[in-house]
């Protein structure tokens, strides 16, 4: 599907959502924004500079940031996160984060810092932070999670191989950064590229929690911290459509993460059939 036709499909989902999300009122809890780059690159999931900086204005001013540690509780509020690690995270979102007083978290994936993810494409690939520019970050007052070893997707691996992605990068973190790490996300992250037995590894991990990358609230009553939702923000979310998903008026796009849906999504974005 070209990248035209795919931009349209998840216009027409956005809006359906956005539709029906005005006649229901948004459930209670905390809201986890999932970024991955904020940059000038071109790839889906990069946000520029320009939008992520007007994106964290409007957050810090209508919006009711919050840590990751109280999210995982469902507070009501909005916590911010990054996934795998990214250099622009550090020189580009970081100082935007620290001069609106926003909490985050960024998980690196450690195995590979220093270099490139092993998926990203060359001509689109983003450099990841060395570990001197995570504990730079830290020095910010980011937080830092794990995001594996590789970046495996730990429902295709066997057990051993899981410990290694999960435990191990924890250990590998903590030696590195001087200090316990708290929280996990999975690569991927649908409910079909984690299991039970990620689960388990990544208590056994020694984390307090784990990010997943299913859209929607975590409400208090029924928050799973080995599975804590998160809301998706890429570059094809306009102002509009970001204050939507925050205010949890496209919180029914929790529906994506539905086996049909999950099917849907791997023909829109060319996932092999095996994932
Ligand atoms: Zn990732």
């Amino acid at each position: 599907m070209s990248t035209r036709s795919k931009a349209i499909v998840k216009s027409a989902v956005k809006n359906l959502a956005s539709a029906a999300g005005c006649v229901i009122p948004a459930a209670s809890g905390s809201r986890i924004l999932m970024y991955h780059s904020v940059g000038r690159r071109e790839h889906e999931m990069n946000v520029r500079p320009e939008e992520f900086r007007e994106q964290m204005a409007w957050l810090a001013e209508h919006g009711t940031p919050i840590s990751l540690r109280d999210a995982m509780e469902g507070r009501p509020g909005v916590a911010v996160t990054f996934d795998d690690g990214y250099l622009d995270n550090l020189t580009e979102a970081a100082p935007v984060l620290n001069e609106f007083g926003i909490p985050a978290t960024v998980y690196v994936v450690a195995g590979r810092l220093g270099g490139f993810l092993d998926h990203d494409a060359p001509e689109e690939a983003a450099q990841l932070m060395t570990w001197d520019q995570v504990r730079e970050l830290e020095s910010m007052g980011i937080t830092i999670g794990a995001h594996t070893l590789t970046h495996a997707r730990l429902s295709k691996c066997s057990e051993s191989v899981q410990r290694d992605e999960i435990v191990g990068c924890a250990r590998l973190m903590e030696d590195q950064l001087q200090h316990p790490i708290e929280s996990f996300a999975y690569p991927f992250g649908t409910s079909a590229d984690y299991n039970e037995c990620s689960r388990g590894l990544v208590r056994d991990g020694g984390f307090r929690c784990a990010c997943s990358a299913r859209y929607g609230v975590n409400v208090p009553s029924r928050v799973d911290p080995w599975a804590l939702r998160r809301i998706w923000i890429d570059r094809t979310d306009s102002m509009a459509v970001f204050r939507r998903k925050v205010l949890g008026r496209l919180d029914l796009l929790n529906a994506l993460d539905s086996r049909l849906a999950l099917r849907f999504r791997r023909i829109l974005n060319r996932v092999p059939r095996d994932v």
